[in-house]
């Protein structure tokens, strides 16, 4: 399997390297300025112009004894749910060289679990979820070195041991460090480990730190503000919606396309903890009081982004899984039969929706996605802006995520997707973008 790169090489190796030198410091200084600089650039930037690189080295927590424990007992309770819950067999998409992942679809279950046992833990008293918070520093320390030597395993294992075969090498280090190996390394037969990184340790860190961040709000102040409901609600509804819906993120461009490299892994096991969740991080002492008005307003708004988020997911696959024969908005779907020809030069036919929500542009799930992160920041108000960092990145990320799809399905399907793009021909925001 041949990596591809969609930018010019000389832009593909700067951003390459800047993300592989920037993210982690980047993730540091974040949770510096949240926790111990009052949320302000500012006053970070004032601090690192007087102390310099020596500043810098001092506030970045080295990973101690008890984050590292945090993280092996969460990593390891995760990996067993994974293993252990039963779950209906499913079917991944078929990949480019005709192989076919198949997961045991436990996701739900896995989120039950862990939200039950890690609410308990606190409720009887045998394990306060404070104590992540107050060492949230080393965590983020201990995953950022940790997830690196992880990525280093996951390149030597796509060199020697690939667990199928999609897989391959570039013949450039860096990139495949990067991007990537394996589409589906798995450890044994079934231990699927983009399974693990990205949905059950990443997005599941979420979850649970959406949580922690309430109750250490709770435990500081002895209630929890109406700001940090909101934001809690609003997050922990879209990482349900994830789980609910996870069998179906198997069949998305994180799992069927992007290879499991530094991009992925290292971004679900520390980005998304790290970045994802620091809206609410922000919050912990900015109890901002919004009053029952307004915060009911954001949260059914905030609520209604993510059911049409979802229902964008749900379209596309429902449309894929009936082949067609579903409806749309109450009518027969419009549609494209687009073909194909894979690497070992089979000939496939794949449909594309050209209805519903897939009509209005050819990436349009990504605007309520985005609008729903804004629902979960603004609680926050206006005084700071590194709550808003997370809706900065995401529209970031899912411009450039809408340009690598369509170059990949454009080379894929060749004039079906010219078709697809002269019937709908807005890329995410109909009539504008
Ligand atoms: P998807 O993978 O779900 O959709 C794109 C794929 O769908 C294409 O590669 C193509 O694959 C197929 N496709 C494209 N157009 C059509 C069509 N008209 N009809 C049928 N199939 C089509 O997209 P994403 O992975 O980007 O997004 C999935 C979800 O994850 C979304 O809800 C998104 O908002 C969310 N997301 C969240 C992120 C975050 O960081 N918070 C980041 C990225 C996504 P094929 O080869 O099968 O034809």
């Amino acid at each position: 399997m041949e990596a591809k790169t969609v930018h010019s090489p000389a832009l593909t190796y700067f951003s390459m390297l800047s993300l592989l030198s920037l993210c982690p410091p980047f993730v540091i200084l974040l949770w510096y300025t949240m926790v111990h600089a009052d949320g302000s650039v500012v006053e970070t930037w004032n601090f690192l112009k007087q102390h310099g690189l020596q500043g810098f080295l001092e506030i970045w927590p080295r990973p101690s004894t008890v984050a590292w424990k945090i993280i092996f007992v969460y990593g390891a309770f995760e990996a067993a749910l994974q293993l252990i819950l039963p779950g209906k067999r499913v079917e991944g998409p078929i990949s480019p060289t005709g192989h076919r992942p198949v997961y045991k679809a436990n996701g739900m279950a896995a989120y039950f679990v862990t939200l039950v046992t890690y609410i308990s833990l606190w409720w009887f008293e045998i394990f306060n979820p404070t104590v992540v918070y107050d060492h949230l520093g080393e965590i983020y320390s201990a995953l950022i070195f940790g997830s690196f030597i992880f990525c280093v395993l996951l390149y030597i294992k796509g060199h020697v041991a690939p667990s199928s075969t999609d897989s391959g090498s570039s013949g450039n280090l860096i990139i495949d460090f990067y991007w990537g190996m394996e589409l589906y390394p798995r450890i044994g037969k079934s231990f699927d480990i983009k399974v693990f990184t990205n949905c059950r340790f990443g997005m599941m860190s979420w979850a649970v730190l959406a949580i922690t961040y309430c109750i250490k709000q709770y435990e500081a102040n002895g209630k929890v503000s109406d700001s940090m409901l909101v934001n809690t609600t609003l997050m922990l509804v879209y990482v349900t919606k994830f789980f609910w819906w996870e069998a179906g993120y198997w069949n998305t461009m994180d799992i069927a396309h992007d290879r499991a490299g530094f991009y992925i892994c290292w971004g679900c096991l520390v980005w998304v903890p790290s970045i994802y969740t620091s809206p609410g991080m922000y919050l912990v002492n900015h109890p901002v009081n919004l009053g029952t008005q307004l915060a009911l307003y954001i949260l059914v708004t905030g609520i209604l982004c993510i059911y049409i988020n979802y229902d964008c997911d749900r379209q596309r696959q429902e449309f894929r899984r009936t082949n067609g024969k579903c409806k749309i908005w109450g009518k027969a779907p419009s549609k494209i039969e687009a073909t194909y020809t894979t690497t070992s030069g089979e000939t496939k036919t794949s449909l594309l929706l050209t209805s519903g929500w897939w009509g209005l542009a050819r990436h349009f799930h990504y605007v309520p996605e985005i609008l729903a992160s804004f629902f979960w920041t603004v609680p926050a108000l206006f005084n700071h802006f590194l709550p808003y960092f997370y809706v900065v990145y995401l529209t970031i990320l899912l411009l450039d995520r809408a340009k690598r799809d369509d170059d990949r399905c454009r080379s894929k399907y060749g004039k079906y997707w010219k078709l697809y793009c002269n019937k709908v021909p807005y890329k995410i925001i109909p009539g504008i973008y």
